[in-house]
């Protein structure tokens, strides 16, 4: 079975891993060993791609204190190609022009790690 370790481990390698319901095909990312749709066990390890579009997006003004001196910074929900979504930091884009930052935009996962914690993070394509 697939951990929140496998999953963390997994990003720092650049992947994006998540559990897939044979049941109903829901996509889990972080895994779970439960499908959160139709209750059901058999869910199996997925790789994906971590290319993704963006679903919608917020620019984080007031961060959390570990992140207080990377404010303000962008964070994204993107959906992934092989479906399911993902929240993430969007980088290579400046916070302070959020006009130039499209829904639907394409985007690809980044390993980041910031003050010692990784985080996920897409960078557009
Ligand atoms: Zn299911």
């Amino acid at each position: 079975m697939i951990t929140i370790q496998d999953y963390i481990n997994g990003l720092k390698k650049g992947k994006i891993l998540g559990s897939k319901c044979k049941k109903c095909g829901n996509l889990m990312i972080p895994p779970k060993p439960v499908c959160s749709k139709c209750g059901s066990f058999d869910v199996e390890e997925v790789e994906t791609t971590g290319k993704g579009v963006i679903r919608s997006f917020t620019v984080i003004y007031v961060a959390p204190e570990k992140f207080e001196d990377k404010a303000p910074y962008v964070v994204v929900l993107v959906s992934l190609n092989e479906g399911g979504a993902v929240m993430g930091r969007l980088i290579g884009v400046d916070p302070t022009k959020p006009e130039d930052i499209k829904i639907g935009a394409k985007v690809k996962f980044k390993p980041l790690i910031e003050n010692g914690e990784q985080i996920v993070a897409f960078e557009p394509v």
